[in-house]
Order: structure tokens, then sequence, then C-alpha cells
């Protein structure tokens, strides 16, 4: 995992150094958050100490389009950025390697999640604003595909970041919405990591440790307050899920989840708790000893344990019809994720699977 990480309160101001990556930033966040968390002005601060020239590009959405990505490398070229600052939760950090991509490949937008994407990108600083999807140290960039009515991912060794800061002051005033969604797509990470076919032994000590934490947060999460230590041990565990994910990528509750965002308008996190407890049943069928593996982590002596604590922190399920699940089955039995499971569920599985979790 090449991306360089460094982590603390004021890390942002105190590394001012790492910002002598290039001459002009373009930085890439999302609308408002940037703005009021205080992550904006440290940036602000170290860019001015480095020389460094910036121009701002805040129009990520939440699960950004292509459209949004190809407007981002627009401004990255009008404005010559030699490197990408990328400040927020998933999805500008996501936006901002797609777009770091873009500004230096002519790549056509019909071809961007079917062809190879090459091995140059500009480079990138990324600081998270939430503590879920490790994506400040993945090589992957998430995007909806409007077309293909999902969402699909790009990846490549030139889209990890050179560095990623992580500063839990940032989160102080983050929701516990997104706090508690963001805080289950990270778990999802290394329990999928550890289910995943490209699951190994050095990412294993990883997921292991990243469950520990964050299910020691579960009791916390659901009581609705949690200390800046607390949201610390949170963005840490984050990264760890993302060097995971790196290594194993994710599996079949991620492909699946796909759908619940698209369609609903279910948060990344929920949409992957809503179904991670019966995968890890399914999965617990054919590698009960990676299963029970996971659940020792979480001090938990069944899956039956898991799916009750996570319906504990999920509250009252979105409503679904029969209907719309056979449409999300077909779409997720097609998808990458899906295959890249320990034991790859088949069509007929999958629509159990999202049956047994939302009905
Ligand atoms: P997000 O879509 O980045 O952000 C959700 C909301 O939280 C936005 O409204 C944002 O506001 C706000 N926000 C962010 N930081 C905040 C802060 N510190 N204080 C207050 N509000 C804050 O959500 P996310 O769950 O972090 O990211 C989800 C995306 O990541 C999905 O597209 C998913 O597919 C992707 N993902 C990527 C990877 C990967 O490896 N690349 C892994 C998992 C998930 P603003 O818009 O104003 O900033
Ligand atoms: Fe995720």
């Amino acid at each position: 995992m090449p991306t360089r990480v460094i982590m603390g309160t004021d890390c942002v101001r105190k590394n001012a150094d790492v910002f002598g990556i290039g001459k002009k930033a373009l930085i890439v966040t999302g609308a408002h958050s940037a703005k009021t968390n205080g992550a904006l002005d440290d940036v602000l601060y170290s860019l001015e100490k480095r020389n460094a020239q910036y121009a701002v590009f805040d129009k990520v959405m939440s699960n950004p389009t292509i459209d949004c990505v190809y407007e981002g490398a627009e401004a990255a070229m009008e404005e010559e950025a030699d490197f990408i600052v990328a400040i927020g939760g998933g999805s500008p950090m996501d936006a901002a390697k797609a777009i770091a991509l873009l500004a230096v490949n002519d790549i056509d937008k019909k071809d961007l999640l079917t062809s190879d994407i090459g091995s140059r990108a500009l480079p990138m600083i990324h600081i998270p604003t939430t503590a879920g999807t490790g994506s400040e140290v993945t090589p992957y960039s998430i995007l909806t595909n409007h077309e293909k009515k999902t969402k699909a991912s790009i990846g490549a060794p030139c889209l990890f970041p050179s560095y990623a800061l992580l500063d839990a002051k940032y989160m102080d005033n983050l929701s516990m919405r997104t706090t508690v969604n963001t805080a289950i797509d990270s778990l999802s990470h290394s329990v999928e990591g550890m289910m995943s076919a490209r699951a190994n032994i050095m990412a294993d000590v990883i997921a292991r440790e990243a469950i520990r934490i964050i299910s020691g947060m579960l009791d916390k999460l659901t009581g609705g307050f949690l200390t800046r230590a607390d949201r610390e041990k949170l963005l840490y565990a984050s990264m760890l899920g993302g060097t995971v994910i790196s290594q194993t990528k994710t599996t079949a509750v991620h492909s699946m989840g796909y759908s619940l965002t698209y369609f609903h308008g279910i948060d990344h996190g929920r949409a992957n708790g809503l179904l991670l407890g019966e995968f890890t049943e399914y999965t617990e069928k054919y590698a009960p000893e990676k299963v029970c593996d996971i659940l020792k982590c979480m001090n938990m002596g069944s899956v039956g344990e898991f799916k009750e604590k996570l319906s504990e922190i999920l509250g009252e399920k979105e409503k679904f019809v029969p209907e719309e699940l056979e449409m999300y089955a077909d779409i997720a039995a097609a998808a990458g994720g899906t295959r890249n499971s320990f034991h790859c569920p088949e069509r007929d599985e999958i629509l159990e699977i999202y049956k047994k979790s939302l009905l």
C-alpha cells in the first residue's frame, strides 16, 4: 500500500511540506462540509505556506457521477493544476481520483468504466472527513453509472493517493447518522476482506484489528455520543479497512448494496449494513472457520448475534417490494464484486439473501 499515512490532531498544518508536491492544486470537495469543519482552512494554510497556487472544485455530490468527474477534470486542465487535494468523505475522494486520472489522459466517457485506464494520474493528497470508506488508501474510484443504473469502479495502482492526512477533529460535528453509516461501511470492508476470494494472511491481520476496534464501538454508536478519541479510533479503523480492500477488493455485499443506493437513495454504508448479516450467514455454510474468526474478533458467539446487533444499529428498514429485488439480483449477479466473494452466490442465492435481508 504505497500511500504515506500521517495521522493526528492538526496534521494538515503540521505537515505543510507535503503540499510541496506540486505548484498548483485543484482542491476537490463537496458543496458544504469542508468549508465549515476546518479542513479547507487548514489546507489553504498549508498551501500558502508552501507558496502553492490553488483552485477549488466544490461540485462533488454524494455518489459522484461520470459527468461530475469530467467537469472536474476540465477544471484541473483549465487551471493547469499539477496536483489534487481531496477533502471530504468517499464521494469527493473518489471523484478526485477520477479527476486526477482524466486530467492527464484522454479517455472517452463511454470507455471510462470498461477500458484499461493506464498508469498515469496527477499526484494526490487525500484528507478524509468521514470515517468509513478508507478511500484515502485505496486505488479505487466508485462512480455512478446512469447508463447501467448502478455504481461501478475504476481501479489502478496510479489511483493510490501519495499522502493521506487523517485528523478526527474534522468529524466533531458529523451527524450521528453519517457517523453510523460510515462506521458500518468500514466494518463491512474488513469483514468482506476476510470473506473475499483474495483474502490473505497479511490482509486478515489488518482486518481483524479493524473489526476489533469498530465492534468495540458499536454500543457507543447506538448510544449516540462519541468523543474525539472515539472518532480517532473509527478514523484509524476505517483507514485499516481501506488497506484491507486495497488488497482483497470487496464482495457481493458491496455489489448488492449498490442497487439500494442507486434506486432507493440509501447511504452506501447503510446499504452494506442491511446485507452484511445475511451474507455472513451464507458464507458460514462454505467457510465456517473464516466466519468463526470474524465473530471472535467481535466477541460474538453466532452470526445470529451479529445480525441482531446490526439490526439494532440500523433501526427500522426501508420498504421493498419482491419484484424490485428480482432486478437487483440480476444486476448483482453480473457484478465483479460478487465473483470476488470467497464463495460466489448464484443469481437465485443472491435473491434469497436480498429477501432475507430486506423483506
Ligand atoms: P459522502 O457521500 O462522501 O458524504 C456524505 C455526506 O456527509 C455529504 O453530505 C457530506 O457533505 C457530509 N460530510 C462529509 N464529511 C463531513 C464532516 N466532517 N462534517 C459534516 N458533514 C460531512 O459519504 P461517504 O460515506 O464518506 O462516501 C460514500 C462514497 O464512497 C460512495 O460513493 C461509495 O461508493 C464510496 N466508497 C469508495 C470506496 C473506495 O475504496 N474508493 C470504498 C467504499 C465506499 P459535503 O458534500 O458538503 O462534503
Ligand atoms: Fe464501501
